[in-house]
This record gives C-alpha cells, structure tokens and sequence, in this order.
C-alpha cells in the first residue's frame, strides 16, 4: 500500500509542487511576529465557536490552567501533551517561538489534548493520534473570526504549502526508505545510501539537502528503527485534510466529522475506524487525485498561475 502510495504522489503532486517552484514559490510564506501572551486566547475564541464539547474541553484547560507556553530558559524546544492520571486532565507544554506559527503549534496540541480529555488518556495509535491534533489545527483555521480575515488567509496559505511540501518530502523519504530497505545486507554502504537519497531528491525536486543527510543518518534513529514513521505523517495529515475539505465544503461538516472519528472505536484497526465514519483511505489512488486538484485549484487561484 505504501509503495502504491508513493507512486501516486510522484504522478499527482510532485508535478504541481514543480509547478509552484519555477513560479518562484519555493519556500512557506512568512508568518509575522505573535505575543506568546496573545496565543492561547486566540486559538481559544476560534476553538469555542465550533461545538459546546470542544468549547466545554477549551475552558476546562484555561479554567485548571492545563497548558504552559511561555517561552523560558531551559524549557523543551518541541510542544507535547501528556496525560496525568492522578488529575485525571492531560496537559499541554509548549515554548512559543513568538511567530503566528505558534497558533498552528498551540491549536495542534489542543487536538490532542481534546482527543485524550474524551477518551480520558486512552492512547489510540499514532496515526490516529495525529489526525485528532493536525485535525484541530486546520478547525481552527476555519473558526478564525470574522474580525481575523487577513491572519486567517495568511495561514491557510501556509498550511497549503505545508501540506504539499510535507506529502512530496515524506514520500521521497518512504520511497528512499523501501530502497535501502530492499538492499541486500552487504551493500548497505553509506556511499550507497547517499547515492539513494540525491536519485531520490532529484526524482521529487527536492533541495538535496533536505533528503541527503550524509553522516547525519545516525542522528536520525526513525529512519532505522521505524519503518513506517515517514509515510504516518501523510496518512494522518490527509485524514485531517479530508476533515478541512468537509468543513469548506460545509460549516460544521467537518466538525462534526472530527467529533465522530476521535471517538474511537479501540477494537477497530486504524482504517476501520476511517470506514466508520466514511472517510478515505489515504492511500488509494483516487484520495491521492482528489488531493491534488484540490491543492492545485488553490494555488491556481490564489497564487495566479498560469495552468
Ligand atoms: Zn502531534
């Protein structure tokens, strides 16, 4: 399924990502400079409108003060959400970086945040997992007020670009991943896994830095001791994509959407639960197509490119 996935995104997106490279677009927009202070109200006020359960989740954590932003010396670099059984509430750390990017990081956390305050820290899978919380970030995006119009087009923007450079670049690293794996033992030769990864940049027009990490493969222990970590980033940022498509599609579709799928069903496989509530397989052919028109009709829009 992985491999036939990769095929997919080298004929549906890395074409259109091509495409926006030789327009010039070839890096994310920039984000302007947010008060760590202004984050949690802002995600707040957009989460709230959404649903009384999301809204009931939302003020429980401020009311407790479930969550730690600030940026402070010595404090982690990456944001996580744990849950604490004896308080029976999971709780958010996260040091602000101080840009609106921070809103995505916050709104991404709150998902999970909200996925284990429902299923009272009963871990699903990752993959599942993740849906819950990029799932949230993209909610949020499409509760932003009225009165948050231009912050709002800016970061859908980014969150489009994102979602492009993400699919092309964790599918080159799957598809470098079932290269190597398939190597037979003696031939697994650092020259032989660099020479890999720049066919591999250059068949999805990537920068060879971004996949070529010459002696630094070591520091990067997924790529040997997970083998499914690269292409879980696709799979579960299209499952919270297809929860966006539906919100666009219809306010409140895809909340009640996201709503239905986090209440898991524990005894299901991570597909099973997409059936049960009539989302696609990341995977097939026909998801990967949608996808990319949808992207593609985005940018061409937006962005003004020539077809
Ligand atoms: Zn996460």
């Amino acid at each position: 399924m992985g491999a036939e996935f990769v095929v997919q995104v080298e004929e549906s997106l890395v074409p259109l990502f091509k495409r926006l490279c030789l327009n010039g677009y070839t890096q994310h927009p920039t984000l302007g400079r947010m008060a760590w202070q202004n984050v949690a109200s802002t995600v707040g006020t957009a989460v709230s409108r959404m649903d009384p359960s999301i809204k009931e989740v939302y003020t429980y954590m401020d009311k407790y003060d479930l969550y730690d932003i600030a940026p402070t010396a010595g404090k982690v670099s990456y944001g996580f959400t744990g849950y604490i059984p004896v308080y029976e509430a999971p709780f958010i750390v996260m040091s602000a970086r101080q840009n609106q990017e921070d809103l995505l990081s916050f709104a991404h956390e709150f998902g999970h945040f909200t996925d284990m305050y429902l299923n009272y820290g009963n871990n699903s899978v990752l993959d599942l997992s993740e849906c819950a919380s990029q799932g949230m970030e993209f909610l949020m995006l499409s509760y932003l007020p009225q009165s948050q119009k231009d912050l709002q087009n800016l970061l859908v923007e980014y969150k489009m670009y994102d979602t492009l450079y993400v699919y092309v670049l964790q599918s080159a690293y799957t598809a470098f991943e079932q290269e190597v794996y398939a190597l037979p033992a003696g031939e697994v030769t650092l020259s032989k896994i660099n020479q890999i990864a720049r066919k591999i940049s250059t068949r999805f027009a990537l920068q060879e830095d971004d996949i070529n990490f010459k002696t630094n493969w070591v520091q990067i222990p997924h790529f040997f001791q997970e083998g499914f970590y690269c292409i879980s980033y696709c799979v579960s940022g299209d499952v919270a994509f297809q929860i966006y498509q539906a919100e666009c599609a219809q306010a409140g579709s895809g909340v009640d959407l996201y709503l239905d799928l986090i209440h898991w069903n524990s005894e299901q496989t991570f597909l099973e639960n997409l059936q049960r509530v009539n989302l696609k397989n990341p995977c097939e052919k026909t998801r990967v197509q949608e996808l990319a028109q949808f992207l593609s009709d985005y940018f061409t829009q937006e962005m003004s490119l020539a077809a």
